[in-house]
């Protein structure tokens, strides 16, 4: 499956690792994880996306049936594999922890482990000198999984569509940080709000993408993600928008809010 990268460029000792959150779903985490992870497979980064969430949309997304996976992020998580040991290669030229239903038992298991919310951590820090960036996909919701992500993570991206019941839940992801940072990952940064599902011809979209950035005092990344029918036909063959659409609008949004992530 694997397809060629482009040419060396320097590379980075350890991966930048991002989280992509918010606790509602709907609101284009797998999509914006999918993208922005060919958007930098595309600039010649080393990717690797993990799925953590039990509906593995990101894992289906990219080509990948979570019933045929032989190993995946619950064995990693729960089990103790290696995390190498589960990474599949995807056309979109990234790499993928794949996730399956299993991982909706997960939860459970790790609340009775101590340490529970570093395991991800632990499991990436072997790979990370492998990738220029890690993406983790979060589920929606604010559990022990997502704890994992936000621990393991230096910079969180929240997506959240241009909608005004889109903010509900945003206050709440924040007071998770806050205590993230206190007890569990000093170092993690967020990064921005990124706005998606974005309309520019609704007066109301614009006045809320207006808005965003000083309601929570926080960077908004851009452009906004217009939204278009062509993010719902990429993931039907296995690929983002950023090659079944490769010069659409939202494809160059992506790949500009990827240089605003990862500078060049
Ligand atoms: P989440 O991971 O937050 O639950 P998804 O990425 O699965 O959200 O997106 C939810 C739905 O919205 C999917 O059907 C996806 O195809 C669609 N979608 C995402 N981004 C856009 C966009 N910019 N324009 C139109 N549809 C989009
Ligand atoms: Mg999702």
């Amino acid at each position: 499956m694997a397809s060629p990268r482009p040419a060396a460029r320097p590379r980075k000792a350890k991966a930048t690792i991002i989280a992509l959150a918010n606790q509602k779903g709907g609101v284009a985490k797998t999509t914006s994880v999918a993208s922005l992870g060919a958007a930098f497979a595309e600039r010649g980064l080393r990717v690797l996306l993990v799925d953590l969430d039990p509906q593995a949309c990101l894992t289906f997304s990219l080509g990948v049936d979570p019933d045929a996976v032989d190993a995946s992020v619950h064995d990693v998580l729960v089990g103790g594999t290696d995390l190498a040991d589960v990474v599949v290669r995807c056309e979109e030229g990234v790499d993928l922890v794949p996730s399956t239903i299993d991982l909706a038992g997960a939860e459970a298991v790790l609340l009775s482990r101590p340490a529970r919310e570093y395991v991800l951590q632990g499991a990436l820090a072997p790979v990370r000198k492998d990738y220029d960036v890690i993406l983790l996909d979060c589920s929606p919701s604010l559990g022990v999984l997502t704890l994992n992500a936000l621990t393991a993570a230096q910079g969180l991206v929240i997506p959240m569509p241009c909608e005004m019941l889109s903010h509900r839940g945003v206050g709440q992801l924040l007071d998770t940080v806050r205590d993230v940072r206190r007890i569990l990952n000093k170092k993690l940064t967020v990064l921005g709000i990124l706005p998606t599902l974005y309309d520019g011809r609704s007066l109301h979209a614009r006045e809320v993408l207006e808005d965003v950035g000083s309601r929570y005092d926080l960077p908004v990344l851009g452009p906004p993600i217009p939204k278009t029918v062509r993010f719902a036909e990429a993931p039907a063959v296995g690929r983002s928008i950023l090659s079944t659409a490769r010069s659409s609008k939202g494809a160059k949004a992506y790949r500009e809010v990827s240089l605003a992530l990862v500078p060049a």
